[in-house]
């Protein structure tokens, strides 16, 4: 078990975790410190509530030196006021026995107050983007002393629409410098932050379901294709008493839409769709009828669900399987919170096959196959979006196996069935290795 002794901790330091009575630092705080500690750059992915703050300052307190120089070496931005006044509050505890400046700043107040707490000078600043780009811009704040830049709840900032103002204050920043990340999901705007402006970053994963793994009955579906998966759900959905309360997850919202479309016909008077071209009044509508009991049925994107408090949902779906794992984590996490266990249904094509092995190295546990019913008609008919990858992949490394493109995927699916139940080490080869520790895990995800 990894203690605080194990950080080497100087005594100031040691001493205030003891007085906030700490007794042992959190997984992402033992993850991240040795890598903080090492001037890498380093993206981790974990919720608030995991200890994050502490992640980063405890290592970057214990690496800061005395200096009285004006300008911020150490430069936090955060999305919201609420955040900088809680990181500023956090950081000031801990440092309490070292000679620390910390200054919080954020939009909304006078600014001219803020320039006056610029001109009286800091180590460490905390800051809302906006904000901070505005004071750079008067000339009441400088950053090019700053060596270590930390971006907390980057998927909400950037949610926030705060990416132009990321852009410039990474221009104003020195090119030497530290980056470190977190945020709660990952998104394709967060990943390309992190390749036009992170150096070959250290990924940390802590992904907390919502609910307990150990509480969720998970199982998923091979899949031909999207068709056939609408007709899969469409299968499943069939039975109203079990399944009561369902959201159906997909990736984008033009895949949302083509599914509702699918489904419409029978089951278009109990399902609603949320996604972020909706319009406010429609999804408000939409969330309200599911939570309700009015419709069974919702169909969500990843980030229209992020902030939904749903109760008592009877099954989540995964209309697809989320390339970044810990979006799965999150899905998954809203089943389950009620007494009863949750339930979790994954779809998956033989092109998704890799996506969820690597959801189940994060879970470390394998998601059982159920095998695919009978009565649940094959479409081989693919839809755009399927079209030009899949041809594209043929072209490069598939000649040979064109036929398992067709129906005997789901043959060669269910001859695997057993083999699969059957354990780690009886599955067909792959580039991944199957985890058998944590220690492996580790090294797989330095191998992606
Ligand atoms: P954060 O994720 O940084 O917002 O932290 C969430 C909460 O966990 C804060 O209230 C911290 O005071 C608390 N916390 C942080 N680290 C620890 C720890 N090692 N042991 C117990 N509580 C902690």
């Amino acid at each position: 078990m990894t203690t605080f002794d194990d950080f080497k901790l100087t005594k100031q330091l040691s001493k205030a975790i003891e007085e906030l009575g700490f007794e042992k630092p959190t997984p992402i705080q033992i993850r991240s410190f040795s890598v903080v500690k090492s001037g890498k750059d380093i993206v981790g992915i974990a919720q608030t509530g995991t200890g994050k703050t502490l992640a980063y300052a405890l290592p970057l307190l214990q690496g800061l030196s005395y200096s009285d120089q004006v300008n911020p070496r150490i430069l936090v931005l955060v999305p919201t006021r609420e955040l900088v006044v809680q990181t500023v509050d956090m950081i000031e505890t801990i440092s309490k026995y070292i000679p620390c400046r910390i200054k919080g700043v954020f939009g909304g107040t006078n600014i001219n107050t803020q320039k006056d707490k610029m001109a009286e000078g800091m180590d460490i600043l905390v800051a809302t983007p906006g904000r901070l780009f505005d004071l750079v811009v008067s000339g009441a704040l400088k950053l090019r002393d700053v060596k270590k830049l930390v971006i907390d709840e980057v998927d909400e900032m950037l949610d926030l629409g705060f990416r132009y103002q990321l852009t410039n204050i990474f221009e104003l920043l020195p090119e030497r410098r530290q980056n470190i990340m977190f945020s709660a999901t990952m998104t394709e705007d967060v990943d390309a932050l992190i390749h036009a402006f992170f150096f070959k970053p250290k990924k940390i994963s802590i992904a907390v379901s919502g609910t307990p793994l150990e509480n969720i009955d998970q199982s998923s579906y091979a899949v031909l294709n999207f068709n056939t998966k609408a007709n899969l759900l469409k299968h499943i959905l069939k039975d109203k008493e079990t399944f009561h309360k369902v959201l159906v997850f997909i990736s984008t919202k033009k895949q949302a839409d083509r599914l509702f479309e699918e489904i419409e016909e029978e089951y278009g008077t109990e399902c609603g769709v949320i996604h972020s071209n909706k319009s406010q009044n429609y999804r408000l509508r939409s969330v309200e009828e599911f939570d309700e009991g009015i419709n069974r049925i919702l169909i969500a994107t990843d980030v229209m669900a992020r902030g939904l408090d749903l109760e008592k949902i009877s099954h989540v779906i995964s209309f697809d399987t989320p390339v970044y794992p810990e979006n799965y984590m999150h899905r998954i996490g809203r089943t389950g919170r009620a007494k009863e266990k949750g339930k979790s249904i994954l779809f998956y094509t033989e092109k998704e096959e890799d996506a969820k092995l690597a959801i189940e190295l994060l879970m470390n546990m394998e998601i059982p196959d159920m095998d695919f019913p009978k009565e649940v008609e094959i479409n081989p008919q693919l839809i755009p979006d399927e079209k030009p990858r899949i041809i594209e992949k043929i072209h490069r490394n598939r000649k040979s196996k064109l036929p398992e493109s067709g129906p005997a995927f789901h043959e060669k699916k269910a001859k695997n069935l057993k083999v699969n139940l059957g354990g780690p080490g009886k599955r067909k080869p792959s580039k991944y290795k199957k985890p058998k520790k944590r220690g492996d895990k580790k090294a797989n995800q330095k191998r992606r």
